[in-house]
């Protein structure tokens, strides 16, 4: 058995992210254009016809672009909550009934090889969500806008082989930057983004010997650079007296481009 994960974009530019197995594949996301999403997997060996469906997370522009697009031209069916749903179709966006799915919140759902769970984050739409997907003996969780982790998020990251979390912003950058004040308070509240130091100390928290891949994800153009996110994370991790095992692998998610596909199963 295979499994693949790879990001083809993060960040509030878009965000869209790949994981499969030998057989089929699912998107996370669809905040990129269609057809940059059709180039990258073309570009990655990846036929759209192995793609069984995307997982939306929240109705913000940069996680649904290309969504409209993607439905209609490849009849591509979408999973959603009922309450997400509500916020995404617009008069706007015409997105045919055939591919509108609705799910649970909590509640396991199959698709494409994979156990499928929708949890809910903080952040400000009118609802957000994450995902824990499991497959065989390997369990992914992802959740890329959350202004902080509470209580239900945390057993979902905790119980991950490969942990795709948001590290949004450098926090001296943000107060120091060009942003409007009421930006600047919406970024940082509880229902904004997380910003390094919130996400390098929580990972200090659940680091364990499962813990094998941690994607840094939706970094801010402005207010982050991928060397500041990696210091940080290892001046904590320093900090705490964490080791990195030798197997555990970090990776900084790229804001326009795909990251080299992440093998968890050969
Ligand atoms: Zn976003
Ligand atoms: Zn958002």
């Amino acid at each position: 058995m295979k499994l693949n994960f790879c990001s083809l974009s993060s960040g509030s530019n878009g965000n869209c992210y790949y994981l499969g197995n030998e057989f089929h594949g699912i998107l996370i996301d669809a905040g990129i254009s269609a057809t940059s999403i059709r180039k990258f997997l073309k570009n990655m060996d990846i036929s759209m016809q192995t793609i069984m469906g995307v997982l939306i997370t929240h109705n913000h522009i940069d996680h649904i672009r290309g969504l409209e697009l993607l439905t209609r031209k490849n009849n591509l069916p979408a999973f959603t909550t009922h309450k997400i749903w509500k916020s995404i179709l617009t008069p706007q966006k015409k997105i045919s009934p055939d591919c509108i799915r609705k799910i649970p919140l909590k509640q396991k759902f199959h698709l494409a090889g994979f156990d499928i769970e929708a949890f809910p984050v903080c952040h400000d739409a009118p609802e957000t969500i994450g995902f824990h997907i499991c497959t065989g003996d390997k369990t992914i969780t992802i959740a890329t806008d959350l202004g902080h982790i509470c209580q239900t998020a945390a057993p979902y990251f905790k119980a991950a082989n490969l942990l795709v979390l948001e590290s949004n912003y450098d926090e001296q950058m943000l107060v120091n930057g060009k942003y409007p004040h009421y930006l600047k308070a919406r970024i940082k509240s509880d229902h904004g983004h997380l910003g390094n130091h919130q996400t390098s100390a929580f990972l200090a928290d659940i680091i364990n010997d499962n813990l094998s891949n941690i994607c840094l994800a939706h970094l801010s153009k402005n207010n982050n650079t991928p060397e500041i996110v990696l210091q940080t994370l290892q001046q904590t991790f320093s900090e705490r007296g964490i080791i990195l095992n030798g197997r555990q692998r970090i990776t900084i998610l790229n804001r326009n481009m795909p990251t080299s596909m992440i093998r968890l199963i050969e």
